[in-house]
């Protein structure tokens, strides 16, 4: 087994995404810049908002985080959007889910500019990523095609499995590895018999959000597998969707968690707010 290492990853990202903004920078007079969103105290929100923040910093880049009180109302919030949207030194938008129960996301992500959606959620994005043609890709599982990329991974004709189906990470990511002409199985609550699907694929991506939910027994030999799982335990430890000692062992390719996709979901947010912003100048 070799161990996909996120961070390694993502760092040598941030390298490329520290270049570009450079030249980006002597071109326009300042560098790419973000617009971070976050209304509310969730405490995972607060961590990746900070979490962008440092990318950011890392990598030149200029962040703005509007830290908003959760009883703003959905107008005051689509009002600023709105606003990021045509601020011309403003080249990304997002807005950090989740977000308090009275304000509808799918109304928030539809607001913000789709030129500025670096978290490519806006509908004409996945619209474009759907149809296979070039736009924001979503930041997730953007990172797990990058990882599949760095093993190089021949995804022709493979059986890919992708278990979830959520709009920010399992459906985009099936269209992503369809695009490169895999053979996509999508996997969710209702599956049944799910240690026999995933059994067959060559490649695995679990995006469920339950720690151990798939044994390591379950995963072919050889095959390769991309835990996007972020699981606390009672303990404190993070845990991934896949049992990861039990699946190393036969795993060709295996991502750890923590290590990586997490990291490696930043670095794309990144790598998209600079693609954003040279396209905006374009
Ligand atoms: P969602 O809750 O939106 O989706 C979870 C999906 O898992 C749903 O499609 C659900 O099915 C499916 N599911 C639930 N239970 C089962 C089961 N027993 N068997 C098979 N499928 C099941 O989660 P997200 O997609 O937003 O996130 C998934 C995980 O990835 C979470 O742990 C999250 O924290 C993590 N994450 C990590 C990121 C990173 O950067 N590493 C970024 C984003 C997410 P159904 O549709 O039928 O309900």
């Amino acid at each position: 087994m070799a161990l996909l290492d996120g961070k390694k990853l993502a760092k040598s990202i941030r390298k490329d995404v520290r270049e570009g903004a450079q030249d980006f920078a002597k071109r326009w007079g300042r560098p790419p810049t973000l617009d971070v969103v976050i209304v509310g105290e969730d405490p995972a929100s607060q961590i990746y908002v900070r979490n962008k923040e440092r990318a950011c910093l890392k990598a030149g880049l200029i962040s703005h985080t509007h830290r908003l009180s959760a009883d703003l109302s959905q107008s005051d919030l689509i009002e600023l959007v709105r606003n990021l949207n045509i601020d011309e030194a403003v080249d990304g938008v997002i807005v950090q889910l989740p977000l308090p129960e009275h304000i509808d996301p799918d109304v928030v992500i539809r607001a913000i500019g789709p030129i500025k959606d670096v978290d490519g959620f806006h509908p004409i994005n996945l619209g474009h990523l759907f149809a296979g043609r070039p736009g924001l890709i979503p930041c997730t599982p953007l990172a797990c095609m990058r990882l599949l990329d760095m093993a190089e991974v021949d995804l022709k004709g493979k059986n890919a499995v992708v278990v979830g189906r959520s709009m920010t990470v399992g459906k985009p990511m099936a269209m992503m590895l369809l695009e490169r002409h895999a053979t996509v199985t999508v996997c969710h609550s209702r599956t049944e018999k799910l240690a026999h699907v995933v059994a067959e694929a060559d490649v695995v991506i679990a995006a469920v959000g339950q720690a151990e939910l798939i044994k390591g027994e379950w995963i072919k030999r050889g095959a390769v597998v991309i835990d996007v799982g972020i699981n606390r335990l009672e303990d404190g430890a993070l845990v991934g969707d896949v049992e990861f000692d039990t699946a190393s062992a036969r795993a060709s390719w295996i991502t750890p968690v923590p290590g990586g996709v997490g990291p490696m979901t930043v670095a794309c947010l990144i790598s998209n707010t600079l693609e954003a912003a040279k396209k905006r100048v374009a």
